[in-house]
C-alpha cells in the first residue's frame, strides 16, 4: 500500500480528483491512501491567516512558517516516521519526468508540500529539509495542480493499479522514445484507412512498423530524446555491413558483397 500525503490550502481540490478514475479506484481496493492536510488549520492566528508580507519588501505574500511546520511534525507524529520523500512542489525544482515517476513509485510514502501566493518562508523548507520538483519551466498560482499530475503518474505506476487492459509498459517515454500511433475500430471511416499493417495479423511486422513510427514521431516531435535515443542505441544506428557470401559463377567461387 502506498501512501501519499498532501500539504495544501485546498485539500478539497486534491481529494476530489483523485477520488476519480484509476486513482480513486486504486483508493478503494487498498492499493493507495491519498490524504489531504489543510495547513491552514495548523495556523494559531486569531484570523486563520496562513500568510504575511516578505521581510525587505516585495510583490505579494508569502506562507508563513509556523503552519507549515506544525503540520508537517502533526503528519510525521500520525504516521511515526518522516515520509520516504519530502518534495515542496516548485518551479525552482529537478525537472519531474517519467524516470523520477518510476523511481518514485517504489516508495511507500511521498509528502508533497504544495505553495501559494509567492510561495514560502525558506525557514519551513530547511526545516522540513524538502527536495524541489517542479513540471515544467512556467509558473502556476499554486502546487495543488503539480502534486496531483505527479500523484497520477506515479500511482499508476504502481503494481496492480493498472489492469492488464491499462498497460504502461508500452508507452511513451517507457523506451525512451514517443509511442507510435494507434488505431481502433471502424477500419474506415469517412475514407480515413487504418494502416493495412495493422490488419496483418502479422506480428513481426506490425512490431517493426511500430517501432520506425516511434522513432519518426520522436525524431519530428522530441528531437532532443530522439537525439539521447540514438546515442544510446549505436548498434541500431550502425551503417548495415555488407553480408558477404559465395556466389558460384562458371564453376569458380567468387566473393560478392551485398547490402542487407
Ligand atoms: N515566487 C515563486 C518563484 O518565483 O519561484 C513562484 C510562486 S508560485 C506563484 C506559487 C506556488 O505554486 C509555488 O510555491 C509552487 O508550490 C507552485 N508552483 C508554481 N509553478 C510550479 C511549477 N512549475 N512546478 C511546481 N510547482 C509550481
Amino acid at each position: 500500500m502506498k501512501n501519499y500525503y498532501v500539504m495544501t490550502l485546498f485539500p478539497e481540490l486534491i481529494e476530489n480528483v483523485t477520488k476519480e478514475s484509476i486513482s480513486g479506484r486504486a483508493i478503494k481496493s487498498g492499493l493507495m491512501s491519498v490524504t489531504a492536510f489543510n495547513i491552514r488549520d495548523y495556523t494559531k492566528d486569531a484570523h486563520n491567516h496562513v500568510d504575511d508580507y516578505p521581510y525587505g519588501g516585495g510583490a505579494g505574500m508569502l506562507m508563513q512558517v509556523q503552519p507549515v511546520v506544525d503540520c508537517y511534525k502533526h503528519i510525521v507524529n500520525k504516521i511515526g516516521h518522516r515520509p520516504a520523500r519530502v518534495l515542496f512542489m516548485s518551479p525552482q525544482g529537478r525537472t519531474f519526468d517519467q524516470k523520477m515517476a518510476e523511481e518514485l513509485a517504489q516508495e511507500e510514502d511521498i509528502l508533497f508540500l504544495c505553495g501559494h501566493y509567492e510561495g514560502i518562508d525558506e525557514r519551513a523548507l530547511e526545516i522540513l529539509d524538502v527536495e524541489n520538483v517542479s513540471i515544467g519551466d512556467y509558473v502556476l498560482t499554486g502546487g495543488e495542480l503539480p502534486a496531483l499530475s505527479m500523484i497520477d503518474s506515479i500511482s499508476r505506476l504502481v503494481h496492480g493499479v493498472l489492469n492488464k487492459d491499462e498497460s504502461h509498459e508500452i508507452e511513451s517515454f517507457s523506451d525512451g522514445l514517443l509511442e507510435y500511433p494507434q488505431y481502433t475500430r471502424p477500419e474506415n471511416f469517412e475514407e480515413h484507412y487504418v494502416p493495412k499493417i495493422l490488419l496483418s495479423g502479422d506480428h513481426k511486422k506490425v512490431d517493426e512498423w511500430r517501432h520506425q513510427m516511434s522513432l519518426e514521431r520522436t525524431r519530428e516531435r522530441r528531437p532532443d530524446l530522439y537525439e539521447k535515443y540514438v546515442a544510446e542505441h549505436p548498434d541500431e544506428f550502425a551503417p548495415k555491413k555488407p553480408k558477404r557470401r559465395r556466389r558460384k559463377t562458371n564453376g569458380t567461387e567468387t566473393q560478392s558483397t551485398d547490402s542487407i
